[in-house]
């Protein structure tokens, strides 16, 4: 961890909006609903209608890069493949892992007067059941998934942050992200958001720092104590 927390207190301090990424900091979307076996489903699924010759889509297993190279090799097919994903995000998030910190910096947000918007290159759909399965619905303000059939609209690109911010006449001075991909640390910049890195895993510290993430953490429940703590208090 490269932020020591008196430095995390500062950083935390006048966020107003908390702009959240989900798969990592809020639930391990594919721990159990494995991602190689949602990307054979969702390759079975594009064979079906039609979509022999994906070329390299034998060898992907990044879901999210499967629907990148669908839509730039197939950009007839990119609707279903979009489609049959988010039923399959759906599916997932039911057995998916949550994680508990990600729960708690929801309800600190909620008790020291922050709004929060996921904002996540999953499947809107996807979010808002897993939210509402676990009765976290009403802890976030808005949920901006990545835009059906454009998958051109995932971060890096800061589009779904902007409408984010928008949606709350949220300034980016007012924000920070929370992400464990650099993907965010990017869209964050492209934003003109600070991002906080979530490193879940070893050797994501030093890629997030080296992205020009503002301060790295390794738990999302060091983030939910500061703001609980009211330190961070607005
Ligand atoms: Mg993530």
């Amino acid at each position: 961890m490269t932020g020591a927390p008196p430095f995390l207190v500062n950083v935390l301090r006048p966020v107003k909006h908390v702009l959240l990424d989900f798969d990592g900091p809020v639930c391990s979307v594919f721990a159990g609903l494995p991602a190689p076996e949602v990307a054979d489903r969702l390759r079975a699924a594009l064979l079906a209608a039609g979509g022999q010759g994906l070329a390299g889509s034998k060898s992907e297993t990044d879901l999210l890069a499967l629907l990148r190279l669908v839509a730039d090799t197939r950009p007839d097919l990119v609707t279903v493949a979009d489609d049959v994903l988010a039923e399959l995000e759906t599916e997932a998030v039911r057995v998916g892992r949550p994680n508990p910190g990600g729960e708690s910096v929801l309800r600190a947000c909620a008790s020291s007067g922050r709004s929060v918007s996921v904002v996540s290159n999953n499947a809107g759909v996807a979010i808002e059941e897993y939210l509402s399965a676990r009765g976290l619905t009403d802890y976030v303000v808005g949920v901006f998934g990545r835009t059906p059939g454009e998958p051109a609209s995932m971060k890096p690109n800061p589009r779904l942050l902007l409408e984010a911010m928008e949606a709350t006449a949220s300034r980016p001075g007012d924000c920070i992200f929370i992400g464990d991909a650099v993907r965010d640390v990017e869209a964050g910049d492209a934003a003109g958001v600070a991002t906080i890195g979530y490193a879940n895993k070893p050797g994501k510290d030093a890629k997030l720092a080296a992205a020009g993430a503002v301060v790295v953490v390794d738990s999302m429940q060091l983030i939910a104590d500061v703001l609980g703590a009211g330190l961070g208090a607005l």
